[in-house]
């Protein structure tokens, strides 16, 4: 087809047109080129054309016109789905059915005002206005749950908001608001009053521990002497007047309780005694310390064994040593004797005492083999009184050997080695035994 009405191509430019290439032109139709020189008007067919029922362009938009194609430009000046340029001249092509909305709502020229400072704005400038208005109220970014006018948020964290933070009147130290009250109750640094009552007015809760203790004048203390058996009480500064006051009677609660304590003393090393009692018959002596004890010896000093029995139900004795001699011995010789106590069964033993006493001086040599020990018996005088029972009182006096070993010889060998000395007593109680 050759022959095309203007106005048709016109209006349907948008979907098909002569289209011209290099000056060639194609039908829309066939695509084949057109010769333009033959392209002419033809009158007949385009009132046939233009007679032509159509629909409206905007049909599928939900238009329901339709009539002749020549009423077309017609209805599209009125048509509600037909756009045309925005009224307000924003520049938007807008269908008319939306212009009111769009003038409303959307325009950017629009006229509006702000909900919450009614201030008159453009739609452009009311766009960046929103998010800075001042009346707008907006959460509180404490996240406090309060929406508070924009303007007032500032004044709002600082002084009413339960999020923010307030430092703690007695400990400084920084709370949430809404924790402070809860932090303040248990605060070490709150001030509380002296259970005591006493003139200090208010301590920290922390200081309170040290304050009565150390320091309350009102504290009633109990004497020093308590444990002593004094029963005084006061404040300290009574106290401190009683301590003063009180040392004779203090000086005397405290010898009762020395005397007490001498008393429990010795009923301990009695029981002591009892427990490690020696009962074989024989005592072995280590005297350490030699020299030492031998210059002590010079100024009259006598060295006592620990007491031992005979048996288990035996006699009771002790050795006695003087180390600078003794009687005949004096300041030459080693004197070693034995003497009788009063026992706990001398009740149910014969008497005079009969057992066979030996002493044995050890000659602490490498070599037993060649060892020289010094041994000296008695058997003893059933006349002399002090083998009869022996009295309460433990002072008679020994049975023994006031030369038993002489100083020059006491140098010689190993009688004292290391400053250590080794003297045996063996009671031999064949001859007489205990009932
Ligand atoms: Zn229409
Ligand atoms: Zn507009
Ligand atoms: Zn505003
Ligand atoms: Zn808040
Ligand atoms: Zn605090
Ligand atoms: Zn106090
Ligand atoms: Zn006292």
């Amino acid at each position: 087809m050759i022959s095309c009405f203007y106005g048709e191509t016109k209006r349907r430019s948008k979907k098909s047109s002569i289209s011209s290439s290099e000056g060639v032109f194609t039908c829309p139709e066939d695509n084949l080129p057109l010769d333009y020189a033959k392209i002419y008007p033809d009158p007949d067919a385009e009132v046939a054309i233009m007679g032509s029922v159509v629909y409206c362009i905007h049909y599928k938009e939900g238009c329901k016109w339709s009539d002749e194609l020549r009423k077309l430009q017609g209805h599209l000046n009125m048509c509600k789905f037909d756009a045309i340029p925005c009224t307000n001249h924003c520049g938007a092509m807008i269908p008319r059915l939306v212009m009111e909305d769009h003038l409303l709502y959307t325009c950017p020229k629009r006229r509006t005002r702000c909900e919450y400072c009614s201030r008159d704005f453009t739609g452009e400038t009311l766009e960046n206005h929103v998010g800075s208005c001042q009346l707008e109220p907006i959460y509180c970014e404490n996240k406090c749950g309060s929406k508070i006018q924009r303007r007032h948020q500032a004044n709002h964290r600082q002084h009413e908001c339960t999020k923010r933070l307030v430092p703690c009147r007695y400990c400084q130290k920084e709370f949430v608001y809404d924790t402070l009250q809860i932090h303040t109750a248990k605060c070490p640094r709150l001030p509380v009053s002296c259970p005591n009552r006493c003139d200090v007015l208010k301590i920290a809760k922390e200081d309170l521990e040290v304050h009565l203790s150390d320091h309350c004048t009102a504290l009633t203390l109990p004497c020093t002497f308590k444990e002593m058996g004094c029963k005084f009480k006061g404040t300290r500064s009574a106290l401190d007047q009683h301590l003063e006051d009180a040392t004779k009677p203090h000086l005397l609660l405290v010898c009762g309780v020395v005397s007490r304590q001498q008393h429990h003393i010795n009923a301990l090393r009695t029981t002591l005694q009892g427990l490690t009692l020696n009962t074989s018959g024989t005592l072995l002596w280590k005297i350490s310390d030699y020299s030492r004890r031998l210059a002590e010896a010079r100024e009259g000093y006598e060295l006592c064994s620990t007491p031992f029995y005979t048996s288990q139900y035996g006699y009771k004795l002790m050795a006695t040593l003087f180390l600078n001699g003794n009687g005949a011995g004096e300041g030459t010789h080693l004197s070693i004797y034995i003497k009788i106590l009063p026992g706990e069964y001398d009740a149910l033993l014969q008497w005079p005492f009969s057992h066979t006493v030996t002493f044995i001086l050890y000659d602490q040599t490498s070599t037993v083999d060649q060892a020289c020990n010094i041994v000296e018996s008695f058997v003893p005088d059933p006349t002399w009184k002090n083998f009869q029972r022996p009295s309460k009182e433990p002072d008679a006096l020994g049975f023994g050997f006031p030369r038993f070993v002489s100083h020059d010889i006491l140098k010689k060998r190993h009688y004292v080695k290391d400053d250590v000395m080794y003297i045996k007593v063996k009671v031999d109680g064949n001859k007489t035994i205990a009932v």
